[in-house]
């Protein structure tokens, strides 16, 4: 059974779509809710790729120095530890070959009561000559410099400020110091803003990746503030800066990707050469006592192994690129039109099937986005295919209301035979009159009434009638196709659409129809239903013959009806009255 299909009706399922698509993931940004949903989101593609591959191939220059218990139990230090011992540690370090020693430990409280710590703390960095120290804030966002002393002698300070989000958890990290931050109490991100390209300091990672590079102290990091990139000095690594001053950490790296070594073990000269030589040397607090771990994307992080991760990044010209939101719902919005195409075609379970196919593939796709370090908003791109879920199912519901609704207004079906009606026939036939003549198909219509009908009625009664008036429908319906559309025209005449039928075929189903007629009849037992006979007319546009003639569907059938006649004279016996 074919039904008329409406294009109104997917115009405004695809409006509504597209509204949606567009206008949810924009208002999403409001939504405090949905912020944490994206991070989260976020977090998740972090863990996924942190166990699909492995930490970067440069993981192996680095080394964790850990200031850890075991080492305070062992060097008889309670932290925080002597400058004469951290300057013992540099010493054998230096002795070990690093390249580079970066201390995420900031010099900046008061001046140490030994001056001699100081003196050989500052002796031990000037003579390793790549030290790298931390420096931190004030509660008026200055930054605080190290001891002088020790600022002179390490050569490079960077701060260790990262920004804590609202869940606790470390996502990003200063690596520009915005000057607004000056004038603010707090370090609220939205409303500082970066303006100024004569940045004074960098980030505690940035300044060891410089320190390793062998680049000279100051001078060589620019900003731009069109692009928004921090360049650091050296080929092909630039960090691309937020507003604020931020860059978005690419957690690269976990504490057990990285090779470690307990600090005493430095100290008392227990790490072979070969263990140091040409390493980075990150030194810093790894123990959960010294309260310097954070929630990260990647689970619980001692503060250095974050800084590791930023150095990581950094050096490998691996920071994370935003994909921007516009292109992002752009892509979502596509990737939820074709679910919508499915769920149009009339199977429900199209539309579910290409729902599924769609998440998981917009899902897995920005998953291998983000395995090359580029970001797109992972929330944004599902919207796409989780709105045509819902646009998708709502249309279908309404659309079987309206199918309902239809069926009950314009009854297409004869109640006594249960054939369709003859003005259903007709619109499907107007419908697929254009379509034969492009495509060059035949169509056919038959037309049959029952000899002498009046007489089984005026005889056996009406009841009667109406039965032969079903067992002739049912005939007709065994006889057609099932693709074929059978329909009663009224009283005692049957038309018939045969598709794609040429003449040839509609005349072989027209003495096909009538033998099974008569094989019908044989077996009543009243000697008149016995002996009762149909007239068959046909007809049949074919466009390959004369794609003018007829002219329309109603010729068509007019000329059913006149061969009808044609048929019914033909057989007419002698002396009987003409219809
Ligand atoms: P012809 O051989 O020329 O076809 O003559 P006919 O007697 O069959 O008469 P015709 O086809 O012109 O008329 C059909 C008759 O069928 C007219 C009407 O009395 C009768 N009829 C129409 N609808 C019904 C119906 O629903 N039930 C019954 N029992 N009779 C009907
Ligand atoms: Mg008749």
């Amino acid at each position: 059974m074919r039904k008329k299909r409406s294009p109104a009706f997917a115009i405004a399922v695809v409006t509504l779509f597209t509204a949606l698509s567009w206008a949810v993931p924009l208002s999403m940004g409001g939504s405090e809710l949905l912020q944490r949903w994206k991070l989260q989101t976020r977090d998740l593609f972090f863990k996924i790729r942190h166990m699909s591959v492995g930490a970067p191939e440069t993981t192996s220059d680095l080394l964790v120095v850990s200031i850890d218990e075991e080492s305070c139990q062992q060097l008889e230090a309670r932290w925080p530890w002597s400058r004469r011992l951290i300057a013992q540690l540099i010493e054998e370090l230096d002795r070990g070959g690093v390249k580079a020693i970066a201390l995420n430990l900031s010099f900046t409280g008061l001046e140490s009561g030994d001056p001699e710590a100081n003196d050989a703390l500052a002796l031990a960095m000037q003579k390793h000559g790549n030290v790298i120290i931390g420096a931190t804030f004030d509660r008026e966002n200055n930054v605080v410099k190290p001891t002088p002393i020790l600022a002179e002698a390490a050569r490079r300070y960077g701060y260790l400020e990262k920004i804590i989000d609202e869940d606790l958890t470390i996502r990003r990290s200063y690596l520009v110091r915005p000057y607004s931050l000056k004038r603010r109490s707090s370090y609220s991100s939205q409303s500082a803003v970066l303006r100024s390209d004569t940045y004074i300091d960098r980030s505690f990672p940035a300044q060891a990746v410089a320190a390793e590079a062998g680049t000279g102290a100051e001078g060589e990091a620019q900003y731009n503030s069109d692009l928004r990139l921090v360049t650091l000095g050296v080929p092909n690594r630039g960090v691309y800066v937020e507003e604020d001053g931020s860059y978005t950490i690419n957690y690269l790296v976990g504490a057990e990707d990285l090779a470690e070594v307990p600090a005493w073990k430095i100290v008392q000269g227990k790490i072979a050469r070969a263990h140091l030589e040409g390493k980075i040397a990150l030194v810093g607090l790894t123990s959960a006592l010294f309260l310097d771990t954070h929630p990260t994307p990647l689970g619980n992080m001692p503060g250095v192994i974050i800084h590791a991760n930023e150095l990581i990044a950094i050096r490998d010209g691996r920071m994370l690129a935003m994909v921007p939101d516009v292109f992002t719902a752009g892509l979502s919005w596509a990737i939820g039109l074709c679910v919508i195409a499915l769920f149009m075609m009339r199977r429900f379970w199209l539309g579910i099937v290409g729902f599924v196919v769609a998440f998981l593939g917009s899902f897995l796709g920005a998953e291998v986005a983000f395995f090359s370090d580029r970001v797109m908003e992972p929330l944004i791109l599902l919207a796409g295919s989780l709105i045509s879920l819902v646009v998708g199912i709502l249309a279908n519901l309404l659309r079987l209301l309206l199918e309902n609704k239809g069926l009950e207004t314009t009854v297409i079906h004869d109640k006594m035979t249960g054939l369709y009606k003859y003005e259903y026939l007709r619109e499907c036939l107007d419908e697929e009159w254009r379509r034969c003549k492009r495509a060059m198909f035949p169509v056919s219509v038959v037309m049959t009434d029952l000899d002498r009908f009046k007489r089984i009625n005026d005889t056996l009664g009406h009841e009667v009638g109406n039965q032969m008036i079903v067992r002739a429908g049912e005939v007709i319906r065994d006889s057609a196709r099932r693709y074929d559309i059978v329909s009663r025209y009224g009283g005692d005449e049957f038309v018939i659409l045969l598709w794609h039928a040429s003449l040839e075929e509609a005349k072989a189903y027209r003495k096909r129809l009538r033998d099974m007629y008569h094989a019908m009849a044989a077996k009543l037992d009243d000697p008149m239903l016995k002996d009762s006979s149909i007239s068959i007319g046909v007809a049949t546009f074919d466009p390959k013959q004369d794609p003018n003639h007829p002219k329309d569907p109603q010729e068509l059938v007019e000329i059913a009806d006149k061969d009808l006649f044609e048929d019914k004279e033909s057989r007419r016996k002698p002396g009987e009255p003409r219809r």
